[in-house]
Formats: C-alpha cells, structure tokens, sequence
C-alpha cells in the first residue's frame, strides 16, 4: 500500500478527506452493494473540479490507485477500492435548467433523483434509467438505458458536452467539435478516461407538463409464455411514446398491491407512457385488453414518481449479484429458461428485467458512440438481491445457473452497467462489439498509463499484449 501525506491533501481541498481513523470513514466507504467490503486508503469528498484536479494530481505524485465515485451504484462496487483514494463526487450535485434551451448541467456526483427534481418543474427529462437512487456519473458513462430510451435514446445520445478532469491532471470540456475522440469513448466506455466533473444533458417534454401515464401490469407466473410472447411481437409495433420493461418478480407485501397477491411470484410488465394524454386510451388499448392480469396499475402520474417506485424496495445495503447480457430476440428457448428461473426465484427480491434498447437507441449507429449493442432488442440482467448476508451463496448461484442456461439465446455480450467487477477481459470486449480496438486507442491517447483502471477496464493500445 502506497503511504501519502494525506494531511497535505486534506489542506489543499475545499471539500473533506475522510481517513480510516475518522469517525465518518465506514459510512463513506459503504457501497450500495453489501456485498462489497472496500478499505480504501482515504475518502475525498470534492467539492469542485479543482478538487478533483488536485486529487488526481497528488495520486500521481504519490504513485496511489484512484477511484472514482458517482452514485455508488455500481454493482460490482467500482467506486470504491482497497487501499485506493477514493475521488467521491457525491458533494457534487449541483444542477442547472436552461429551459428556453431545453438544457440540464448536472455536477458529476448527482443521482438521477437529483436530474428529475429540476427538469420535471418545467414539465422536461432527460433520459435517465429506472431508479431514481442510481448516479448520472455511472449510469451515464456506460449508455444509459431507461424509460425514454424507446423515444429519445440513451443518455449518451443526449449527452451534449462533459467537463472532465484527465489522467495528467488537465481540465477539458468534451463535445462534438472539440475532444471528439474523447467525446465519443465517454459516451459508452465508462469512467475510463478521466473524471466528469459536470454533464450537460439534452431535455424533451414529456407526457403532460412531465406527467406520464405508467405503471405496472402483473400476471400470474405460469402465463410467463404467451405473455413473454404477445410481449416480443407488440413491443416493435407500438408508437416509440410508450415503453414498457418485462420482468419476473414477486409481489411485495405491501400497498399499493392487494393483500391477495403479496409475496406471490409473477409475470410483470412496467409501461410508461410519455406522450399526450389526448391519446392514451387509443395507445394504450392494446396493453390493457391482453390477457387475464392479476392487476392493472396504469395511472397518471409525475415522471418522477415512476422513476422513484423502486427506491423504498431497493434501499442500500443489501447483497446484491447480477448476470447480464444483450438479447436481440426473446426466443422461444429462452422463455422455457426464464419460466423455469422465475419458478426458482431464490428470495422475494430477486429478480429478472429485460430493458428495451430499441426506437430512438437503434436509429444511432453502432459505431457513433462507444455504446455498440443498437440492433434493437433488450438489455436483460438477471439480479439476486437479498438484505440477509448469508443468502448471498443461495442468490449468486441461482443467478449464474439461470445465466448459463440463457447466455446461448444472448447477442453475445453484456451491458456494461451490468457487470460485476472481475468478470474478465472478454466480457468487456464483448460489451463493446467492434467498438472496442478505437476504445483501446482513445484510451492510449488519454490515459496511456491506465491511472483510471478501476473500472470495467479498457486497456490503452500501447499496453495490449
Ligand atoms: P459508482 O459505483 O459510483 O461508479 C460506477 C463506475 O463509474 C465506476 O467505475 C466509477 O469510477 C465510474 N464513475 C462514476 N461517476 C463518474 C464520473 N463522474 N466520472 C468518471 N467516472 C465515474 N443502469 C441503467 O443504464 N439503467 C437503469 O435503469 C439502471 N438501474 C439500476 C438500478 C439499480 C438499483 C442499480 C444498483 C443499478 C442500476 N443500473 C442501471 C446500473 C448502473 O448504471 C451502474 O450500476 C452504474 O455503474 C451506476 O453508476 P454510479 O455512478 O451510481 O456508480
């Protein structure tokens, strides 16, 4: 472990350094993933771009690991490391609307909450995922797919300009005319090319002044087949206004669902519907007259309150371990393995989403942006999630026996987002498609010693063997 003198550090900020003998140390290392136990060498909590340029600077004069820390979200717990210090931009959550411009500047720390919080007061969202708990930081850097993928791309598509502070200790702002190479590794390659200290995001209108009409739709399990079937054939013909993920969940036990269905395995699609409300009824018949649903929660509501469902459910702390990969079809072979993993869903919040990456996402090109996986399909994560440490054996192994039975109906690769840390090299490669070799240049040109290197790691040219 490399020694520093952190006091000077500590010194030179205007935010706070938490060393392990400070009282806040275990809090600020915590992850959103329990299963994640890192003891980083010191915690700073920027409050600015200058601070996170004089961290990285006095990493590199003290030869110490950095890691970065968004939202800490990620499931593999990247943003924290052992014996790393620790660049957190948590303090850095400051957000500002243009909205004759129809703009979101979002500071490099901010969670997705934060994002909606101000844009939905003028009736606008930017692209964000399904939870209002996850950070733009990470989120943002691997693609970004969510409710408004289907009508107006990933967050990367909407990503307009990033400030980022570089390996060397240099401030760039990145965008379509300037740092373009750098502009199109961020959108998609992960926090390896520098730390983005600010976001400035593309914002539509939605719904009515930012109500949306959503919710879910639940069946009863043993209906997975034709649901999952009726699902894959009208998803693609419906207008790109209404998105809605598939899953396999089980009912929680508690209102807003009827006592009747609590802690009962099922069948779950989640709409959301972003256009006028004028024409809901017309968009939206399809959906409500399929089938015999266990119970059909489509309402108005604000954009924000969707985005939010999950929070109270999904508190930090829990274990949590995922599988992922990219599906271009939802096969027959691959319905037989979801019913039967649905059938074996280990605890009552685990789970199966499949996100779709259609629409909007699919009319970029692949190579436009270093998010490759654009032919339409889904993003699917399988997730054992349990608050109890010792179900985490019982929770892995059933998501990697389901993952094994389902990878051969896969695209192949996986959402970055959705990697645990150490899955190996050919994962990440295979998250980028041909994408990957540029990433490794553009990486050689920004970080040619790999300084950013916890993270889903892309080596620079220069050092693949
Ligand atoms: P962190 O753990 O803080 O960081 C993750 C990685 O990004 C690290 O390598 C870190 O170094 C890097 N990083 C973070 N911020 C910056 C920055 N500003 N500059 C440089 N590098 C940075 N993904 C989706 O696309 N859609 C979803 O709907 C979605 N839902 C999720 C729901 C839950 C409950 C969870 C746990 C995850 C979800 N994800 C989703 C996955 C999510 O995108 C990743 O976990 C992502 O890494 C989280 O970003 P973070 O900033 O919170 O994480």
């Amino acid at each position: 472990m490399a020694t520093a003198p952190y006091q000077e550090l500590g010194a030179d900020l205007h935010g706070e350094l938490i060393l392990p003998e400070d009282p806040g140390y275990d809090q600020a290392r915590a992850v959103y993933n329990a299963m994640i136990d890192k003891r980083p060498a010191a915690i700073a909590r920027c409050r600015d771009a200058v601070d996170v340029v004089t961290c990285v600077r006095f990493g590199r004069a003290h030869d110490l690991e950095l890691a970065v820390r968004g939202g800490g979200h990620n499931a593999g717990g990247l943003g924290v490391w052992d014996d790393a210090l620790v660049i957190d931009l948590s303090r850095m959550c400051d957000t500002t609307v243009e909205p004759d411009e129809q703009t979101v500047r979002v500071g490099g720390g901010c969670v997705w909450g934060d994002v909606d919080h101000a844009t939905l007061e003028f009736g606008m969202a930017t692209p964000s995922g399904f939870v209002s708990t996850t950070g733009v930081g990470g989120l943002t850097l691997g693609g970004g797919i969510g409710n408004l993928s289907r009508r107006f791309g990933l967050s990367v598509d909407n990503l307009l300009s990033a400030d980022v502070v570089l390996a060397d200790g240099s401030f760039v702002t990145a965008d379509a005319t300037s740092h373009e190479d750098l502009f199109w590794a961020l959108r998609g390659g992960g926090g390896n090319f520098g730390v983005v200290t600010s976001f400035l995001f593309r914002c539509h209108e939605i719904g009515e002044h930012g109500t949306i009409i959503g919710g879910p739709v639940l069946y009863a399990l043993e209906d997975t087949p034709d649901v999952m079937r009726w699902y894959r054939e009208l998803l693609p013909s419906l207008p790109e206004t209404l998105s809605g993920w598939i899953g396999l969940t089980t009912v929680a036990p508690a209102p807003p669902f009827p006592e009747s269905l609590w802690g009962r395995k099922v069948c779950l699609i989640m709409w959301c519907y972003t256009g006028p409300h004028d024409q809901a009824d017309e968009v939206l018949e399809p959906v409500r007259s399929y089938g015999s649903p266990l119970l059909t929660g489509l309402h108005p509501m604000p954009f924000d309150v969707l985005q939010s469902a999950f929070d109270a459910l999904l508190p930090a702390g829990l274990q949590w371990y995922w599988k992922a990969d990219f599906f271009e079809e939802i096969s027959d072979a691959a319905i037989d393995v979801h019913l039967k993993y649905g059938e074996l869903l280990p605890t009552s919040l685990s789970t199966m989403h499949l996100y779709p990456i259609d629409g909007a996402v699919s009319r970029v090109p692949s190579d436009a942006t270093a998010f490759a996986y654009r032919n339409g399909g889904w993003a699917g994560v399988i997730v054992g999630i349990d608050p109890d440490p010792a179900n985490a054996p019982a929770i892995t192994q059933w998501a990697r026996a389901y993952w094994n039975e389902l990878h051969s109906t896969s695209a192949g690769g996986a959402y970055v987002n959705f990697l645990m840390s150490g899955e190996g090299q050919d994962r990440i490669r295979a998250a980028y498609l041909g994408n990957y070799d540029r990433l490794a240049r553009v990486k050689a040109r920004y970080d040619p010693e790999n300084v950013f290197h916890i993270n889903q790691n892309i080596r620079p040219a220069s050092l693949v063997s």
